[in-house]
Formats: C-alpha cells, sequence, structure tokens
C-alpha cells in the first residue's frame, strides 16, 4: 500500500470526555454515530476500546492485575487530559461476559449482570475522581439488528 493521506486534520481542542466501550468490531459504526449525533460530542473523546469494555474495572478480586492496568489507563486519561465526564457503554451479547465464570455475578439475567457492573465501575470511578460525571448506557437489538442505546438508571 502507498502513503495514505486523510483528508481530516489532527485535532487540536482538548477532548470532552473518556468514552469506555468493548472492542467487539459489530458496534463500532453505530457507537461512533451515537457519540457524534445522539451525544452531540463530535468526536472529541478519547476512547477505551477493550474486550468487555468498563467491565475490567470490577475485577479486582478476579484478575487484579487487569484491573490494576485498567485503573492505571484511566487514571492516565483522566489526569493528563483533564476529564470532567466519562462514558461507560455495555452491550448485549458482550462475548467477553461469555467467558466469566457465573459465580461472579448477582444475577443470572445478562444484561442486569451488565448494568450492576456498569454501576459498579462508576462507583469506583467516582470515589476516585469525585470531579467527574459517568453516564452509563446500554446497547441492544432486535431481530433484524436495529439498536437502541438506552441510559443505564441507578
Ligand atoms: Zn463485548
Amino acid at each position: 500500500m502507498d502513503s495514505y493521506h486523510p483528508s481530516a486534520k489532527l485535532r487540536s481542542e482538548h477532548a470532552d470526555a473518556l468514552v469506555v466501550h468493548c472492542s467487539d468490531h459489530r458496534l463500532q459504526g453505530v457507537l461512533q454515530e451515537f457519540l457524534n449525533n445522539g451525544l452531540k460530542l463530535s468526536g472529541n473523546y478519547d476512547v477505551l476500546a477493550i474486550p468487555g469494555g468498563p467491565q475490567c474495572l470490577t475485577l479486582v478480586e478476579y484478575l487484579p492485575k487487569f484491573s490494576w492496568a485498567s485503573g492505571k489507563w484511566f487514571r492516565f486519561l483522566i489526569e493528563k487530559h483533564d476529564l470532567k465526564r466519562l462514558i461507560l457503554i455495555a452491550h448485549q451479547d458482550c462475548g467477553w461476559y461469555h467467558e466469566l465464570p457465573f459465580h461472579l455475578f448477582g444475577s443470572t439475567d445478562p444484561r442486569t449482570r451488565q448494568e450492576d457492573d456498569l454501576r459498579r465501575a462508576r462507583r469506583t470511578l467516582t470515589s476516585q475522581f469525585p470531579q467527574v460525571r459517568v453516564d452509563l448506557f446500554y446497547v441492544a437489538w432486535d431481530a433484524d439488528l436495529r439498536v437502541v442505546i438506552e441510559p443505564v438508571a441507578g
């Protein structure tokens, strides 16, 4: 391949938020649309895209080194970019959750487990970074692959 020259220029603004979501390829297009058009972030956000997304922060006992490394990435971005808003996103049929032992969870319902994890991650983050606002979302779809992204309450 020859050199590629994007039409877009490098951004010079400060990031407004940190978005943390799963690396699952199926979601990337709908998430970018949601973040840019739904939340009106206009591409002005840092991203952590890792398997299971923000669930990484809840693994203190099960995978402590993984949890520790995740915490370092969050701290680096929040402090380095002086971020005031975090957006944590979980999704239906997340392959990462298929790999986790069930005893880690208080519910057998997949969506409830993931929403509980989002709330746990928010508690962890707001205790460490009281200056940040943490918004939670869940991505679901129907049999025709029509997607809905809903805020997670609580
Ligand atoms: Zn996933």
